[in-house]
């Protein structure tokens, strides 16, 4: 027992999990897309917050060097008063009793910072304060929440809070005249504009970075169940057919005209084609057991006829055995024909280069059928030129015009007489085995080339026939790439055509 719970996980792991494709699918066009997403995000993001960043900093720079420019003509310790006056000019004639046209015509001559380079100081996020070298508040245009630890000659600091992120800069002022530090001066930037943007930038590329992943694995879905519903399908078919073999279930077809429809309709064709391969190989197992039956049941007649009474009575005994041999050789003959039917079917890769010289072939059979059916007059017309070349197997030539002419002997009646024709063109050789025997109806003449067909079952056992004469003719010649046709008339004979294309020696 213990020996199973060890295995059981072992097993386990084996077996790989079933993952769908359209999972795989998604997953990896959703990564796919995020970290695509994500990487060109980050550049943009910290590009512009960059590019802004360094705007903030000029005017936060220039503004401290302003500042500082203007306060080092003081030579003493900053104090409000002189730090006042010499940002406004109109302060200090006041406080100096200087009449007020003397000092300026214009009209802002009571503003601070009537200088315009100090523009940026009226910005709501920026704050300039000074510092007296004893780091006491001397001036504030707004009050900077920080410790004042940053007085130092010169330092400056970026913070974020609470997602907002500001520049303090600060500076020692040092006095043009007797080059000491007279003061400090510090200027904050809360950057409100680059905030705003860089947050609103933070919440457009979330939002288009959700709804382009949404959209993209909605449509990834969309085309994976259209390309995987076929797949299914063809999976439920094949496992039906694998079920069972005769099963008729087939893919309907798609009108979609791509590669899918081209896989359907060959996974169709090729179950038609199995299911004919089936089916060929069920009735010529039939066929056979059907045909060996007869001869094994007269055999088998003869021996019990033998068992009971022959062995005493020599006439019995005679026939039987006669009989007995007959079916045998009925039997050898029937079995090497289905040997060559079967042999038939791999002529392409038993026999792939022979060529043979035809116009020997051919007399050599006439001559020898002849020989053996002296009461029949076989007739060679014979139109072709010397050493007409074709694509086959000499035997399988010989064994074409033997099945032909032994049927066109068989099948004669009254009039014993064969004509043979053969004749050639630029691409073709053909070859004709004529009778004037008794024919075959136009409704049985398709049916001859079939498996064990007969007209005339019975007669033809009586000659001897099996039915596979022409059905291995056919299959030779089709594997050499030629063609059969019959033309026949009942009560008058027959004629079969055959067509071998031409053999041209390459130089
Ligand atoms: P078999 O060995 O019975 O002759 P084949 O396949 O050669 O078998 O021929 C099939 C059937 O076609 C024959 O049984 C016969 O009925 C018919 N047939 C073939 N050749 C001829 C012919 N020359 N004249 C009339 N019937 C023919």
């Amino acid at each position: 027992m213990g020996k199973k719970t060890n295995k059981l996980p072992r097993e386990k792991k084996q077996k790989k999990r079933y993952i769908s494709v359209a999972t795989k699918w998604l997953s990896l066009v959703a990564l796919t897309i995020t970290v695509s997403f994500l990487v060109f995000s980050v550049v943009i993001y910290f590009l512009i917050s960059n590019q802004l960043m360094g705007q903030e900093q000029k005017i936060t720079r220039n503004t401290v060097d302003l500042v500082s420019k203007n306060l080092s003509t003081i030579d003493k310790e900053l104090t409000v008063t002189n730090v006042v006056t010499t940002f406004s000019p109109a302060t200090k004639a006041k406080i100096e009793g200087t009449a007020r046209s003397e000092v300026s015509s214009g009209e802002k001559e009571d503003e601070m910072f009537s200088d315009s380079s100090f523009s940026s100081l009226t910005r709501p996020d920026l704050a300039m304060m000074v510092f007296n070298r004893k780091h006491e508040v001397v001036f504030a245009t707004r009050t900077i929440d920080d410790e004042y630890n940053f007085l130092e000659k010169e330092k400056t600091s970026l913070e974020t809070k609470k997602g907002k992120t500001h520049l303090t800069i600060s500076q020692a002022i040092v006095s043009d005249k007797t080059g000491k530090v007279t003061g400090y001066v510090v200027v904050q930037n809360q950057m409100n504009d680059y905030n705003a943007v860089l947050s609103q930038l933070r919440n457009w590329m979330f939002g288009i970075a959700l709804v382009a992943i949404l959209l993209t694995i909605l449509i990834s879905y969309a085309i994976v169940r259209s390309i995987l519903r076929p797949i299914k399908l063809m999976s439920k078919v094949a496992k039906e057919v694998d079920d069972a073999p005769e099963a008729t279930d087939r893919i309907p077809e798609l009108n979609t005209n791509d590669e899918l429809s081209d896989l359907t309709t060959t996974f169709n064709q090729m179950l038609d084609r199995m299911q004919g391969y089936i089916d060929q190989q069920k009735r010529f197992v039939e066929d056979v057991s059907h045909e060996l039956r007869t001869p094994v049941a007269v055999i088998e007649g003869h021996l019990n006829l033998l068992q009971r009474w022959g062995k005493d009575d020599p006439q019995v005994l005679d026939e039987s055995i006669n009989a007995s041999v007959q079916e045998i050789s009925r039997m050898k003959h029937l079995i090497q024909e289905m040997l060559d039917l079967t042999r038939a079917e791999q002529i392409e890769i038993l026999y792939p280069d022979e060529v043979t010289k035809v116009n020997s072939v051919v007399e050599q059979v006439v001559e020898n059928l002849q020989l053996v059916h002296p009461d029949f007059k076989i007739k060679l017309d014979n139109d072709l030129k010397t050493d007409t070349l074709v694509k086959i197997y000499r035997n399988h030539l010989e064994q074409i015009l033997i099945i032909l002419l032994d049927n066109a002997i068989k099948y004669s009646t009254d009039r014993k007489e064969v004509i043979v024709s053969v004749s050639s063109d630029l691409l073709e050789f053909h070859m004709s085995v004529q009778d004037f025997g008794e024919g075959i109806s136009s409704k049985e003449v398709d049916k001859i080339f079939s498996r064990f067909y007969r007209v005339d079952k019975a007669r033809t056992r009586e000659k001897g026939g099996n039915g596979l004469g022409l059905p291995i003719a056919k299959k030779l010649i089709e594997s050499y790439n030629g063609t059969i046709a019959v033309e026949s008339v009942e009560g008058s004979g027959s004629q079969f055509k055959i067509t071998f294309p031409m053999y041209f020696e390459q130089i």
